[in-house]
């Protein structure tokens, strides 16, 4: 479509820093002290869910807070949130919505212990908010539905809700992002549905640049073996599994085992901010890129 190409040129052209800045005030603000480790089920929001209310209002997104209940342990319930943000189709005729997932709660704190959360997952829910600052003003033919699920460290609990209460309404695929931190090989992954094997180079191209590649795996064990750790079930550890369970097709960005991952050294000052801006651009490029491919051409 001619005013899609012409609105991604504008946003190509747009200087990095304009967007970044607030990129890092998402990541300054999501792993400070008074967002306690962002943890889940208490009976009300914690304050990070607000906070991720009021980012995706800024430009001009539908949000709502969608509560549900979830088991803990054989006897005891807790409550989680998910914050969902809607960006309209501007078209008459409109594709099925494509889903942005990022899990915003983490491990909390105990005591003196203050698990920040950077990588897991500030970094993921951060990109999100920035990727609607992003898509402000352009126009789609599909809803772009942001969820900052609640209670995935506890079992993808918020994925699961949200998965369960869109019931059979359509969805053309599920974007998730999980720690997006890049780590020293300069390169991050995703593993997709076989649904998107046509469309690989398409994908990849979106990060064709100096600070950051993108690797793409269509097999969990694959992707286990590539990035030595083959204990990992990178289609079941984070939110895009329940989305594949339902067959929606799915594509999950990470940056691979991080030596930090659910300690307290999980913090701020290892993220490369840089890196993480050109990531949260390449990654809008691929939804951009994609909102516009129609379901039969993945066929
Ligand atoms: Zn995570």
């Amino acid at each position: 479509m001619q005013w899609l190409r012409i609105s991604t040129l504008l946003l190509l052209l747009m200087p990095l820093n304009v967007l970044s800045s607030a990129l890092t005030r998402d990541m300054v603000v999501l792993t400070s002290p008074d967002f306690e480790g962002r943890p889940s089920g208490a009976k009300v929001p914690h304050r990070s869910a607000f906070y991720i209310m009021r980012q995706f209002e800024k430009p001009g997104l539908d949000v709502q807070i969608s509560s549900f209940e979830f088991k803990r342990g054989f006897f005891e319930t807790g409550t989680g949130h998910n914050v969902v943000a809607t960006k309209h189709c501007t078209s008459k005729e409109c594709h099925a919505p494509i889903v942005i997932t990022a899990h915003y709660d983490h491990l909390g704190s105990s005591g003196y212990r203050h698990y920040p959360g950077a990588n897991d997952n500030a970094t993921g829910v951060a990109v999100m908010m920035d990727i609607a600052r992003r898509l402000k003003g352009i126009q789609l033919d599909r809803n772009i539905v942001f969820v900052a699920t609640d209670a995935e460290e506890k079992g993808l609990h918020g994925a699961k809700h949200y998965v369960a209460q869109i019931g059979d309404d359509p969805v053309f695929m599920n974007i998730n992002l999980d720690m997006l931190s890049i780590q020293k090989r300069n390169t991050l992954y995703a593993l997709a549905s076989k649904d998107f094997k046509p469309l690989k180079t398409q994908i990849e191209s979106q990060f064709s640049n100096q600070l950051v590649q993108l690797t793409v795996f269509f097999s969990s064990k694959r992707m286990a073996r590539k990035l030595n750790a083959p204990k990992i079930d990178w289609l079941r550890a984070s939110d895009h599994y329940p989305f594949h369970r339902a067959k929606i097709p799915f594509i999950y960005f990470g940056s691979g085992l991080d030596k930090n991952h659910h300690s307290t050294d999980d913090s701020l000052d290892k993220i490369n901010l840089e890196k993480l801006a050109q990531v949260s651009k390449s990654i809008t490029g691929v939804v951009l890129s994609l909102a516009s491919v129609n379901a039969s051409d993945t066929n």
